[in-house]
C-alpha cells in the first residue's frame, strides 16, 4: 500500500442528502476522498453504497449538502458535466461493453468521441491498456468471446483511457464466477499501487487489506464507521458492523 497524498482532497462531501421520493437514502454524508488515496465502501445491500458512487459524478443529483471535485462544486450541465464524467471513471458490476464493437474498439470510443483524439494515438495508448489488464491479444475479438474476468479487465482498460483522475468500483467483482474475482482484483491492486484515487465498493476483504488506506462502512444510507482496514475486520467498532461481519465472513 503506498501512502495517499496529504494536499487537498480530490473529492469532497460535506453533509450531502439524497432522497428518492420518500425513502431517505444518503443522510448527511460527510466523505473526502485524499489524491491517491483507496478508499473501501462496505456495508449491507440497499444501504446507499451504489448511490453514493453516482452522486459523485452526477449521475444523481443531491437534494441538500455539497460535493466537490478537485476543487470544484459538482458542474450541473453542459460541458463543464461532460468534463467530470470523463475524470471520473466508473465501473460497474455489469461490464456494460459494447457488445457489437471489439474489445480495442471499446476501449478507443471514448477517447475518440469524447477527448477528440486521433484513431491511430487512441489505438495505440487502447493496446497499451489492454496489456496493462493482461488482455491484448484478445483485442479483435467482441465481448461475448470473453470471460466475465476478461470483460471486467476490458471495462478497466476502458475507464483508464480517459485518463481519470478517479476511478468508481462498484462491486466490480460480485457479478463474476469465483475463479475470475481475483484476476480483476490483482488488476485493481496494481492500479492502487500505481497511485490511482479509487473509491471501492466491494465485499473482498483480501482487496480492502491489500490496497485499502481506509474501509467505510455505511448502512442505512448512513456512514457507521471509518477505520484502518486491519481494524475493520479484526476489531469493529460498531454492533451493525460487527454483526454485517458476521454474515459475510
Ligand atoms: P446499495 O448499493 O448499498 O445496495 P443503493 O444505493 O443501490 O444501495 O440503494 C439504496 C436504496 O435506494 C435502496 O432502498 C434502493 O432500493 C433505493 N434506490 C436506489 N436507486 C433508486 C432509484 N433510482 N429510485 C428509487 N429508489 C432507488
Ligand atoms: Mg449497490
Amino acid at each position: 500500500m503506498t501512502e495517499a497524498g496529504n494536499s487537498s482532497p480530490l473529492v469532497k462531501l460535506e453533509a450531502v442528502n439524497k432522497h428518492f421520493g420518500a425513502l431517505h437514502v444518503l443522510k448527511d454524508i460527510d466523505l473526502s476522498v485524499a489524491r491517491g488515496e483507496v478508499v473501501v465502501v462496505i456495508g449491507p445491500s440497499g444501504g446507499g453504497k451504489s448511490t453514493l458512487c453516482r452522486v459523485i459524478n452526477r449521475l444523481e443529483t443531491i437534494d441538500s449538502g455539497d460535493i466537490t471535485f478537485d476543487g470544484q462544486t459538482l458542474p450541473a450541465e453542459g460541458k463543464a458535466l461532460a468534463k467530470l464524467r470523463s475524470e471520473v471513471g466508473m465501473v460497474f458490476q455489469s461490464f456494460n461493453l459494447f457488445s457489437h464493437k471489439t474489445i480495442l474498439e471499446n476501449v478507443t470510443l471514448g477517447p475518440i468521441k469524447v477527448r477528440g483524439i486521433a484513431r491511430q494515438q487512441a489505438e495505440q495508448r487502447g493496446l497499451e491498456l489492454l496489456e496493462r489488464v493482461g488482455i491484448a491479444s484478445q483485442a479483435a475479438k467482441y465481448p461475448a468471446q470473453l470471460s466475465g474476468g476478461q470483460q471486467q479487465r476490458v471495462a478497466i482498460a476502458r475507464a483508464l483511457a480517459m485518463d481519470p483522475k478517479m476511478i468508481l468500483f462498484d462491486e466490480p467483482t460480485s457479478a463474476l464466477d469465483p475463479e475470475m474475482v481475483q484476476e480483476v482484483l490483482d488488476v485493481m491492486v496494481g492500479l492502487a499501487s500505481d497511485g490511482m484515487t479509487m473509491l471501492v465498493v466491494t465485499h473482498e476483504m483480501g482487496f480492502a487489506r491489500r490496497a485499502a488506506h481506509r474501509v467505510v462502512f455505511m448502512a442505512d444510507g448512513q456512514i457507521v464507521e471509518e477505520s484502518a482496514p486491519e481494524e475493520f475486520f479484526t476489531q469493529p467498532k460498531s454492533d451493525r458492523a460487527r454483526d454485517f461481519l458476521s454474515k459475510i465472513l
